[in-house]
């Protein structure tokens, strides 16, 4: 099975990776790899992220069948099917239109009917959607972007890379307790720029 050795402690997470074809979400000339354990071109200067921190990142939502998810960084839409098989609604936010779109394409043709698209700056989030029980950033940003942390419900946990672009980024677990957050440092990771638009 791939991706069945990755170290991932929730079987559910690692059940729902060996399921999803990877190779769907790669364009052609990449889809040999689809199955390496890397990141890879997905164009436009964007990646679709390597399997075992896609994996780490889901597990550290702890997502429930009911919850109400936000992505931040559609890209290829691999971590919205992930999302999408382990929650109850995903919304989805991708600020370069020809990945949302094909995105799109892809994960409706596999059958997902749970998520919603939006081409936007992820950055003010999916207010009328909200609160969201759980939020995760695939792009690198200095800051949390405080409207994330407004639309996060009381109990939701934020997962996302923080730190300068080009190099590596500390990866954090925020989860909201009435009006107290709590950062939880999960190690160095290394993703691409958030980027402003609009
Ligand atoms: N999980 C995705 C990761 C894609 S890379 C995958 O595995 O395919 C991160 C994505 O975030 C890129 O597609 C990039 O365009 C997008 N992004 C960067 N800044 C953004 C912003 N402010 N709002 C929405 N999406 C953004």
């Amino acid at each position: 099975m791939p991706f069945a050795d990755l170290e991932l402690t929730d079987q559910r997470v690692k059940a729902v990776l060996c399921k999803i074809p990877r190779d769907q979400f790669v364009p052609e000339e990449y889809r040999s790899y689809a199955y390496e354990n890397i990141p890879l071109p997905i164009g436009y200067g964007q990646t679709i992220s390597q399997p075992y921190i896609v994996g780490l990142m889901t597990e550290l939502l702890s997502l429930k069948p009911t919850d109400r998810v936000l992505e931040i960084g559609t890209g290829s839409g691999y971590q919205t099917a992930v999302l999408a098989e382990l929650a109850a609604q995903v919304y989805t936010i991708e600020t370069i239109e020809p990945l949302a779109k094909s995105a799109q394409e892809i994960l409706t043709r596999l059958g997902y009917d749970n998520i919603s698209f939006r081409v936007a700056d992820g950055y003010f989030g999916w207010e009328e959607a909200s609160p969201f029980d759980a939020i995760l950033i695939a792009a690198a940003a200095e800051e949390v972007p405080p409207p994330l942390k407004k639309q996060l419900a009381n109990g939701g946990r934020m997962v996302l890379p923080i730190g300068a672009p080009g190099k590596t980024q500390t990866l954090w677990r925020i989860i909201k307790q009435n009006d107290r957050f709590i950062e939880e440092n999960k190690g160095l990771v290394r993703f691409v720029p958030f980027t402003r638009r609009g």
